[in-house]
């Protein structure tokens, strides 16, 4: 339908160039007031010259009209020739009757313009001493009007045009900086800058057209979610250069494995994940993973220690395994982070134990986080003992009670805590918590010994999160002689560097810090010297049955000696007997904790040893948590 076309155009010009037509239009309107403003003026002086001229005439004509002398007459009205204007014209004696006419000579179409342009009729009496002795009548027509408007419109328009040509030109430039601007900006919006691979959303909609077609179209899919491992080492290792530089060839050899139709993407800092479009199958799929995990191994260039670029892949197939594209996301984060616990660089398929690993993962986080919002999330205070026995702090442990599950253990729930990120709502609830036991202890006349809470690296990752927990502890009045924080090597670890690091934050405002479950991390005297913490805890591991064994106490002894070196106080976990105790004491241990000492206490008990201490009787306490 061309009307319908048209209208379209209209519509896609106007929407494409609208500050250009607007400036036209206004333009265009300026321009026609002024020509009419031009007309006006025009008009008017050719009216006036009409009148002057026809006056001559008549005064001129006089004489020949009194004495009805045509020939004179006539000869007096030819002196119109030289105006233009005039087409016609008439004298007329005192009883009006015809003495002599004017006719300009004119062409046929010259005849039709000047109709067109419209006939001004003027009557001049012809006066001899102030009595009329005659009338002469013009005919007078407007085309000089028009043709000086012609030409004033003419060179109006010739003008304007030229300036919008010129401003046209120069703003030409400044547009294509905005076009690129604008394209760069919307590919920005759609791609990762460094590796130039389609960003997180753009794969997300990709994904969900391909569950779509699977599901709809059988159509199957494939999704590989790709983890380097170890990328933090790189870039720590490295600097930051090489690790984009890691980056940036993984990409490339992601997008080299790829058929026209597939996608890689980029999703976060070291997670990549490929999308296979149909046709699909296991066999293919999981040919390209071998081949995967092997190409990205091989070193990142030619230099002999050239960096290996490591990786974990999760598979999921789809519609296999997942019908939308977020359950797919799931199954293959699911099956990566099998791959990494299967001891990293390989890949591995989403199989149905996953399955009932992930379901099992995604009910207890449900179960969480409805204990998280009714609060239910309490503390137990497991006491530490110096060599004298006397308690000298509390370390607080999480404990949750579940109306089906019954007690649960943090080992089971505090992973998947971090894992949904639900340990940030829980680092808070603990803090509330710990506030409100606190209240009660010193509600009892007590004195609160310092409190050692565990901190997750997940809970300090994002800038908001650690802005809110260091506003909870001010809120709630924990200062720094009432809580301390345990961090382990790994959250330590990732948490360095920056100057608004949790770590960072937390020394300056004066919070003791020790690292926990010392000897199964990184171990690292390069960290601990930088992190200048104020006590270090040996794990369990390492004092479990040390009186038995020479080799376990040259280790602690190594550890002691270096805690020592760096003016940390030493704290053996896991303390169960009596002859482990002596033989930490031996080797200058200076806190102990553990279930020979006492098991964690609920509040109540604490409050109960609190004030066995302060009144200077033995503390002996061994009940479980109620
Ligand atoms: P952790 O910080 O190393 O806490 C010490 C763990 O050792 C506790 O286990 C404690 O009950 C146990 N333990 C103490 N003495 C002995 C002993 O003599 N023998 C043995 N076999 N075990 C002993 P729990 O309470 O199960 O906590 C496990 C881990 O969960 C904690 O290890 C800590 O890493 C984490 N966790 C607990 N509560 C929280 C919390 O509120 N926030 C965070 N982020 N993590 C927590
Ligand atoms: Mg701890
Ligand atoms: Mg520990």
């Amino acid at each position: 339908m061309p009307a319908e076309r048209t209208w379209h155009w209209l519509q896609r010009l106007f929407d494409e160039q609208r500050e250009a037509l607007l400036a036209l239009s206004a333009l265009f309107v300026f321009a026609l007031m002024l020509t009419v403003f031009q007309f006006g003026r025009l008009d008017e002086r050719f009216r006036e010259d009409l009148q002057v001229q026809a006056h001559i005439v008549a005064d001129t004509a006089a004489a020949a009209v009194l004495f009805g002398n045509a020939e004179d007459a006539s000869d007096i009205l030819s002196a119109f020739r030289s105006a233009e204007a005039i087409e016609q014209a008439l004298l007329l004696d005192a009883s009006r009757l015809a003495l002599a006419g004017y006719n300009a000579p004119l062409q046929a179409r010259d005849a039709l313009l000047h109709q067109w342009a419209g006939i001004e009729r003027l009557s001049v009496p012809v006066m001899v001493k102030q009595e009329q002795v005659g009338e002469l009548i013009v005919h007078a027509s407007r085309i000089g009007i028009w043709q000086d408007l012609a030409r004033f419109v003419g060179t109006a328009t010739g003008m304007l045009v030229a300036a919008l040509g010129l401003a046209w030109l120069v703003s030409g430039r400044l547009r294509a900086h905005v076009r690129d601007a604008e394209r760069r900006t919307r590919y920005l919006a759609h791609h990762d800058a460094l590796t130039d691979l389609p960003n997180r959303e753009t794969f997300r909609v990709a994904l969900e057209r391909a569950a779509y077609l699977s599901r709809e179209h059988q159509q199957p899919a494939a999704l590989l979610f790709i983890d380097l491992d170890n990328f933090k080492q790189v870039n720590d290792n490295h600097g930051h250069a090489a690790g984009d530089h890691v980056l940036q060839v993984v990409a490339l050899r992601l997008r080299a494995l790829l058929r026209p139709n597939d996608m890689a993407a980029r999703l976060a800092g070291d997670e990549f994940a490929l999308l296979l479009q149909a046709p699909v199958d296991e066999a293919m799929v999981q040919q390209l993973a071998t081949r995967l995990v092997d190409q990205l191994r091989q070193p990142v260039d030619e230099a002999a220690d050239s960096i290996r670029a490591r990786v974990s892949v999760g598979v999921a197939l789809l519609p296999q395994h997942a019908h939308s594209a977020e359950e797919a996301m799931q199954c293959a984060d699911a099956a990566m982070y099998h791959a990494k616990r299967q001891g990293k660089d390989g890949y591995q398929l989403f199989s149905a134990e996953l399955g009932e690993v992930l379901r099992a993962r995604l009910r207890l986080e449900l179960d969480l986080r409805q204990a998280l919002q009714r609060q239910q999330i309490r503390l137990a205070y497991q006491p530490l003992f110096d060599k004298e026995g006397c308690l000298v702090s509390f370390e607080a442990l999480a404990r949750w009670h579940h109306p089906q599950r019954g007690w649960v253990s943090p080992a089971e729930f505090i992973p998947a805590a971090e894992a949904s990120g639900l340990i940030v709502e829980m680092g808070l609830l603990a803090l509330r918590v710990l506030a409100e036991d606190q209240q009660a202890w010193r509600a009892r006349g007590l004195d609160c010994p310092p409190v050692a809470l565990n901190f997750s690296s997940r809970q300090g990752r994002r800038p908001q999160d650690r802005q809110r927990f260091l506003a909870a502890l001010d809120e709630l009045g924990l200062g720094p002689e009432a809580v301390e924080f345990e961090l382990t090597e790994s959250a330590l670890f990732e948490d360095l560097g920056t100057a608004d690091s949790m770590v960072a934050q937390l020394q300056q405002r004066g919070y003791a810090l020790a690292i926990d479950d010392f000897g199964t991390g990184y171990s690292s005297l390069a960290y601990l010297r930088r992190m200048r913490c104020r006590k270090l805890k040996i794990d369990r591991i390492f004092v479990h049955g040390i009186s038995d064994s020479d080799d376990a106490r040259m280790l602690v002894g190594a550890i002691i000696g270096v805690a020592q070196a760096m003016r940390m106080q030493v704290v053996a976990e896991g303390v169960e007997t009596a002859a482990d105790q002596r033989s930490l004491i031996e080797l200058g241990c200076d806190l102990f904790q553990g279930f020979g000492l006492s098991r964690p206490l609920a509040p109540d008990q604490a409050a109960e040893l609190l004030r066995a201490q302060q009144q200077g009787q033995r503390v002996s306490v061994q009940a479980e948590p109620a």
